[in-house]
């Protein structure tokens, strides 16, 4: 849909979900995509789908979490490809509870992946892409980020977070035409949403204008469409992609 021939990806949580999609989407746009996350066999085996499919993948296992392996995984990257094009932060867990349940561990986990994390990874590749005056990042955020939600207080905060990490940086960047948006998905089947009951599931369901929960394959052409030329001329924005949950 979108052409990124000739262009370098590297998609955190490429293991899975969200992340598995925006991998292959990228990939069928023509980019070679460094997958991170930090299980290898599961980035081995969406590998192969890329492989099968006609494209260039590779498997970088890391723990966004830990700053110093951010580092060495992304240099690596670059010195595999010569350059460093597209960056996805879309890696993310969720530690939900009531706020006055919620322990200091669980308040950490979230902000540590989700935003943490994703400046770990903005820092690891700011100067290549000020270096080559182009870039890409793409922070995948959460209408969550935007709206709240009860029993997700530290989960929005971290998505809250990187919207304003987004808008700062798009600031800073943008002269070295770098761009950087977020993109708010809404309710998305994966193993993220695989535990909610389905009487809960359904009332959600009702509660969509467009009438359905969401797939990993409505956010990946987002996300190709931002990291496209097509997109060239829009940063610091925020994309929902709700079903029109916010309108
Ligand atoms: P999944 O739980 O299916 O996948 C999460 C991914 O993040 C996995 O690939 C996991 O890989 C990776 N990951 C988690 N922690 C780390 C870490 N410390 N270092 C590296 N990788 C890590 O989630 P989704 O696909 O549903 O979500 C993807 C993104 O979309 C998240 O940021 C999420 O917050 C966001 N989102 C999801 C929505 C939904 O409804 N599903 C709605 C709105 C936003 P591994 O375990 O191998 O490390």
């Amino acid at each position: 849909m979108f052409q990124l021939k000739d262009k370098v990806a590297v998609v955190t949580g490429a293991s899975r979900g969200i992340g598995r999609a925006i991998s292959l989407a990228l990939s069928d746009a023509g980019a070679s995509v460094a997958l991170v996350s930090r299980s290898a066999e599961r980035l081995e085996e969406v590998s192969a789908e890329i492989i099968d499919r006609g494209g260039q993948a590779s498997v970088h296992p890391c723990d966004i979490t830990d700053g110093e392996a951010v580092s060495a995984t992304f240099k690596a990257i670059a010195d595999q490809y010569g350059a460093l094009h597209i960056l996805v932060n879309n890696a993310g867990v969720t530690r939900d509870n009531l706020i006055m349940r919620l322990s200091s561990d669980d308040w950490d986990a979230p902000i540590n992946t989700n935003l943490k994390g994703a400046f770990n990874c903005i820092k690891a590749v700011v100067r290549p892409m000020l270096k080559q005056r182009f870039g890409r990042i793409i922070n995948i955020t959460s209408i969550v980020g935007i709206t709240g939600n009860a029993g997700q207080s530290n989960y929005a905060a971290s998505k809250a977070g990187l919207i304003g990490l987004t808008k700062s940086t798009a600031k800073e960047l943008a002269s070295r035409s770098i761009t950087v948006n977020a993109v708010a998905p809404g309710y998305i089947t994966t193993d993220m949403t695989a535990d909610m009951p389905e009487a809960a599931k359904l009332a959600l369901t009702e509660s969509i204008p467009l009438g359905r929960l969401g797939l990993p394959e409505d956010v990946a052409p987002i996300v190709a469409f931002l990291a496209s030329e097509a997109a060239s001329y829009i940063t610091g924005q925020t994309l929902l992609v709700d079903g029109g949950m916010v309108i």
